[in-house]
């Protein structure tokens, strides 16, 4: 466990304090982003966090931003130095989604998330390690090598956002974005000891989003606080009519609601949230949370989620059916990596054999078979309808409680390698996360301890669109129980 942060060190900041630091001209977002460019050269050789970097662009960047802070028209984000999952389309540099398929892909576009964080002139400081297409829960599906977990580095950082995860724990970045399909972003969060939202499905726009499953995928922030979760949010969310999906709403106001208040706050908390295996620290980490709420004022209940049990099997009937069909895409033809072949169907399978790995050839063979004639309605359909009374659960738990209380993953950061050989025991590191996603509802990650060196993560749900008060309760925790504040040692 590491000693508390000499009050020096930049890349240890949060973005609001970098922001009251960079508008007062204490510091200027050349240094900032320097310091934070220093770090990536000092340690991601041993960490791996980031897939592509590109100083000389983060530095114009920078530039631009201390042009506008010296006019006095700063965003919240201007001059906060980010790193991007690499499943984020952006122009200007390469983006892989940790695929060999896409090794010298370059958009044409920007994702509608980073067009906008490029509006208020922030700094993107690399594009950060995934799980191939975002599928696994530990980066070492990835093409370009594992990401380590900056807390120890002989374990996973989680996935597949373990690059964007490792990144901000580690102090490569401020912030930066992920994206969540079954935990992605809250799973990673809780393995990194740092925060990780995944908003309600439809709040942030998909738009640039390499697909995995379209009906589940969601983009969200890795902060160190809540705050900046918020802050972050208020930046990306919104309607964004190029994206169909994208609920017609605005960006809410959420910064406003973070008074550190309880009182009339009522919590779940779920019996289904407990598995076998489950590590016996992370539950008792748990226990002290629901406590400490208790203790702050809020109130708490029991609630009863009966169809929790079958949210992972569905999740994999769904998630690799929309999957195969996304990854159709990828053909030799339209994007990346081509190998030519004697025939179309030559080419076509070289450039899949060659370009997919092991876990993505998987996903899209069990998403092939569900969707084929004979088996679609035994599973694809049967899946759809399992996924309405996960979410019908949700919705009477939520007539009782603001938000549910549970663990994030049932375990700590796990070895390199132990659940390589077992793609079921991988899964598992799920159980708690899919949920939310089967529902669409939203989600936080947020630091509630240690087993040994490794943090736990804690995670509220919370009503569709209700980011405000999600945000809130974990915001009333982090005040109360400020683990947020230690940083790993590396
Ligand atoms: N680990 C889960 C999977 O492999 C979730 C991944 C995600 O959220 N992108 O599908």
């Amino acid at each position: 466990m590491s000693l508390p942060t000499p009050s020096g060190d930049l890349h240890w900041l949060t973005a609001a304090e970098a922001r009251r630091l960079l508008d007062s001209k204490a510091i200027s977002a050349v240094e900032l982003t320097t310091a934070h460019l220093d770090r990536i050269a000092a340690i991601d050789q041993s960490l791996n966090c980031h897939i592509s970097t590109f100083p000389e662009l983060s530095l114009e960047q920078a530039r631009s931003a201390d042009e506008r802070i010296r006019r006095g028209e700063s965003a919240s984000l201007t001059g906060i130095p980010i790193s991007l999952k690499d499943v984020l389309v952006t122009t200007g540099t390469k983006t892989t989604a940790g695929s060999k398929i896409l090794r010298d892909y370059e958009s044409p576009y920007d994702a509608t998330v980073v067009r906008r964080l490029r509006d208020q002139n922030a700094v993107f400081v690399g594009k950060s390690n995934t799980d191939e297409f975002a599928m696994g829960s530990s980066t070492e599906n990835s093409a370009y090598g594992v990401t380590r977990n900056p807390w120890d580095t002989t374990c996973v950082p989680g996935g597949s956002s373990g690059g964007p995860a490792a990144a901000v724990a580690a102090g490569e970045a401020i912030l930066s974005l992920g994206s969540d399909t079954g935990g992605s972003i809250r799973q990673p969060a809780g393995f990194c000891g740092i925060v990780g939202f995944k908003p309600t499905y439809g709040r942030v726009s998909r738009l640039g989003l390499i697909a995995f499953s379209s009906s589940l995928d969601q983009i969200g922030p890795f902060t160190r606080s809540v705050e900046d979760a918020a802050l972050m949010m208020e930046a990306i969310a919104g309607h964004d009519p190029a994206d169909s999906t994208s609920a017609p709403m605005p960006a809410p106001d959420l910064r406003s609601g973070l008074t550190g208040d309880l009182s009339g706050i009522r919590v779940g908390v779920a019996e289904e949230y407990s598995v076998d295996g489950m590590d016996p620290e992370v539950a008792a980490a748990v226990d002290r949370a629901v406590d400490s709420l208790r203790q702050s004022g809020a109130q708490i209940k029991r609630v009863t989620l009966p169809h929790t049990r079958y949210a992972l099997p569905t999740y994999y009937i769904i998630a690799p059916a929309e999957a195969s069909a996304n990854l159709a895409r990828f053909d030799g033809v339209k994007y990346g990596l081509s190998i030519q072949g004697s025939s179309l169907r030559e080419m076509y399978e070289q450039t899949r054999g060659q370009g997919f790995g092991a876990e993505v050839k998987r996903r899209i063979m069990l998403g092939t078979y569900a969707l084929s004639s004979g088996y679609y309605d035994a599973y694809y359909v049967k899946a759809q309808k399992v996924r309405t009374l996960i979410k019908q659960d949700f919705d009477l738990a939520f007539q009782d409680v603001d938000v549910i209380v549970a663990p994030t993953s049932p375990t700590v950061a796990f070895p390199f390698g132990a659940r390589m050989d077992d793609p079921y025991q991988m899964y598992l590191a799920d159980v708690f996360t899919i949920p939310a996603n089967m529902a669409g509802i939203p989600g936080i990650s947020v630091p509630c301890g240690f087993s040994g060196t490794l943090p736990i993560g804690l995670q509220f749900l919370g009503k569709a669109f209700d980011e405000a008060t999600l945000l809130a309760v974990a915001h009333a925790y982090e005040q109360s129980q400020p683990w947020w504040k230690q940083h790993p040692a590396i």
